[in-house]
């Protein structure tokens, strides 16, 4: 089926960042995306308008009972000049579990991946092409009702931003400390931890401040239950290399089912390294860089696509994993899943999808 995208042009176009001074979601390109809801119609009337600050009411159920999903993914551009984007379809199936989990009516997929490859052709121009930089795609739904009896907003808007963005790493990947936190929890089975909801970071931000004045840079969630099971990095999945196996929490209803997760999964089984989804306790990690064999450890997301954990800071004790540096295996996920999205690499999972 095709889809009517009305576009509207901009006629203003802004001055475009230095490839340097680019950073993570300082700028924004010069159009979005913009579909609304209301009952009974559904959602309705897709266009893309020139990026501009919107007005609500200030009783939008968004403001006051935080209905509201996201999602992130990136777009590359090749050494040839295609637009490839990771694996997009996952993103929209994972928004629509959000927006089940949140009460927000599922939109249409297919939809949705036309309407970031429409908007990402209308602003090609603001695709960055060195190395390690790429396009970051921002999808999100809002309940914009004004009414502020709790129920399920009867409108909503669904919008898509886009902001060119630098390499995460800016000398390269580099590992970061973590510190494991004892006092709060990130979610629990049961609560909204699958979900990309804004709830889960705001939650997270008092810790995330606590592992600053440590020195730490993330924060490695416990479960909520037994606070002893890892959960995950700052918001991002996490991986250990344990006596030459990866483990990394199985999903179990209060982790996020990570794209980039997935495909590491894909990766390290095609390699034939031996992988396990289960359930880690802190004291398996810390038995483990006790007798030697904590080999290495990394976070993995969109943003940063991996990022290893150089030492854990745990009940005042900084334990080391290799040496502090980035280790062999990570270093290797590393190198090959950027080459895979900047299509320097073959892609033999069938992963990356033209814009
Ligand atoms: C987005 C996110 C991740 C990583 O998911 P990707 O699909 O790999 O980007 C992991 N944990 C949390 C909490 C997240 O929000």
């Amino acid at each position: 089926m095709a889809y009517e995208i009305a576009i509207q042009i901009s006629s203003r176009k802004k001055q475009k960042p230095e490839p340097d001074a680019l950073g993570f979601g300082k700028y924004y390109t010069d159009h979005m995306f913009i579909l609304d809801y209301d009952e009974p119609k559904g959602w309705h009337s897709p266009r893309i308008v020139p990026y501009q600050p919107i007005t609500l009411d200030p009783a939008a159920k968004v403001f006051h009972y935080g209905q509201t999903v996201f999602e992130g993914l990136k777009a590359y551009q090749t050494a040839d000049g295609q637009t490839l984007l990771f694996r997009p379809q996952k993103n929209f199936q994972r928004l629509n579990r959000s927006n089940q989990r949140l009460s927000i009516p599922a939109i249409d997929e297919e939809l949705a991946l036309e309407a970031v490859k429409q908007l990402i052709q209308t602003d090609r121009d603001w695709i960055p092409s060195a190395e390690g930089t790429s396009l970051y795609v921002r999808p999100f739904i809002i309940a914009t009702e004004a009414a502020l009896g709790v129920a399920p907003s009867k409108q909503y808007k669904f919008m898509i931003i886009l902001s060119p963005v630098g390499a995460y790493y800016a000398e390269g990947i580099h590992p970061v400390g973590i510190y494991v936190e004892s006092e709060y929890v990130r979610a629990v089975k049961g609560g909204v931890g699958a979900a990309k909801t804004a709830g889960n970071y705001a939650s997270g931000l008092i810790a995330q401040e606590g592992a600053s004045e440590k020195g730490c840079s993330q924060v490695l969630w416990l479960d909520g239950v037994h606070r002893k099971y890892i959960e995950e990095v700052g918001s991002m999945n996490v991986f250990f290399k344990i006596n030459g196996t990866v483990v990394t929490p199985a999903l179990n209803g209060s982790i996020l089912d990570g794209i980039t997760r997935d495909s590491i999964i894909q990766l390290l089984s095609s390699w034939d390294v031996p992988v396990e989804q289960r359930a880690i306790s802190i004291d398996e990690l810390y038995e483990a860089h006790r007798n030697g064999t904590l080999e290495e450890a990394f976070g993995t997301g969109t943003a940063a696509v991996i990022s290893p954990v150089g030492s854990l800071y745990w009940q005042e004790q900084q334990l080391m994993i290799n040496g502090g540096q980035t280790g062999p295996l990570s270093a290797k996920l590393y190198d090959t899943l950027t080459g895979i999205q900047r299509g320097a690499l073959p892609d033999p999972f069938g992963w990356m999808v033209q814009s």
